[in-house]
């Protein structure tokens, strides 16, 4: 059986996992504790950490703040900011249809809270328009939150273009980079943002950790506040005990990708030819989701004409693990929202599946596994 759902989770690394480990066994301070030598050896592991995190960014480690994954980092993000607009009267945020449930709720929140969302639609190549952003920007603006990478079609967004031209303005510019980070390591770098999220458990780290990353300007951190109440801990920005192994696997995940991304990238863009070449000898009918120009190495959104995704998943399921979504709503038999926002029909929705893999993956398997998926589908096609 093949794994082939890496953008909803991916295998923890072994070396990270030893790691881990390694740190279990050998501290037992909590990472805030002044007072005695476990403390300062556990602190000793979280900075390192953030030092690592930092270098993949190429950012400060100052401005690295740990949480318990992406949809935390982008709670704290959007929500850490409502004291300032209160005090500016700055209530507009701006972001995308296809933005990942822990924007979108929390925006639907936010304009429970007297807040102003616009939200721009993707074409239907599944990218957004950088002119369509550009066009909503107001005075009053809080927020532009868009995500880097869409996490079913694996699309890039504008977020360069969007970057460079708020880059003056006052207005806080997120990108949920969940899906990109660790991997588009040299266009993450170049991007100008205010704040990002990301989780440890998309690049072979754990699962329950990430960062939000807050970005200096003139020295000063946005005016981002802890949406919890508790201790002291990461600047009051996200109190609560430092888990210092889950934090170590994070920094450790993030110091093999640093050295690792490119070689990621190429062995990910193989295992994509393998399957496009695949899809050109057999004589199923299938419609890519989503410009492949703009698509990441390590996605094929794809649709199976006259092939129902929800037969296919559960008919292939002794093969392959496969999804047809995010799979924080995969309990919905609703059509995605994504594809459905990109004005695509309902009809080719409801045959798409997503497949996702990652450096790691075996080529032969995932090929082999591809194939029957493939026999599978012109046998399910009405
Ligand atoms: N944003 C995006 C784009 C994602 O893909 C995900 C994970 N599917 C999240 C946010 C949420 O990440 P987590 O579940 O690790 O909090």
């Amino acid at each position: 059986m093949v794994y082939l759902d890496y953008n909803s989770t991916t295998p923890i690394d072994e070396r990270v996992l030893e790691e881990m480990i390694k740190v279990y066994k050998n501290i037992a301070g909590n990472a805030d504790s002044r007072t005695h030598i476990f403390g300062d050896e556990a602190r000793k592991v979280v900075e390192k950490a953030r030092s690592d995190v930092a270098a993949l960014l190429n950012i400060n480690k100052d401005e690295v703040f740990f949480t318990s994954g992406a949809t935390e980092s982008n709670n704290t993000a959007i929500q850490g900011l409502k004291e300032y607009a209160d005090k500016t009267d700055r209530k507009h945020i701006i972001t995308s249809s296809i933005e990942h449930k822990a924007i979108l709720e929390i925006c639907k929140a936010m304009e429970k809270n007297g807040f102003e969302i616009s939200y721009v639609n993707p074409q239907i190549d599944g990218r957004i328009l950088f002119d369509d952003v550009k066009k909503l920007i107001r005075d009053d603006m809080l927020i532009v939150s868009i995500m880097h990478v869409n996490n079913e079609t694996g699309i890039i967004q504008p977020v360069k273009e969007i970057g460079d031209y708020l880059a003056d303005k006052e207005v806080f510019f997120h990108i949920d980079a969940t899906q990109s980070f660790g991997k588009l390591v040299d266009e993450l770098k170049e991007i100008k943002y205010d704040m990002l999220s990301m989780s440890a458990h998309k690049i072979n780290g754990p699962q329950g950790i990430g960062a939000l990353i807050l970005r200096k300007k003139r020295y000063k951190l946005p005016p981002v506040k802890g949406i919890m109440y508790g201790g002291q801990q990461e600047h009051r920005i996200r109190p609560g005990t430092i888990p210092v192994a889950l934090v170590a696997g994070l920094g450790s995940a993030c110091s093999f990708a640093l050295l690792e991304y490119k070689a990621n990238l190429e062995k990910c863009e193989a295992i994509k030819k393998v399957l496009l070449d695949e899809l050109e000898t057999t004589n199923i009918e299938y419609e890519i989701n989503g410009n492949p120009e703009y698509c990441v190495p390590n996605t094929l959104n794809i649709c199976f004409n006259g092939v129902s995704s929800e037969a296919l998943m559960i008919s292939t399921k002794q093969y392959c693990g496969i999804s047809n979504g995010s799979a924080c709503n995969s309990r919905s038999y609703k059509p995605s929202y994504v594809l459905l926002a990109m004005g695509l029909p309902v009809e080719r929705i409801e045959n798409s599946v997503r497949i996702s893999w990652g450096a790691k993956s075996n080529v032969k398997e995932v090929k082999d596994s591809f194939i029957k998926l493939l026999t599978v589908a012109q046998r399910l096609k009405l």
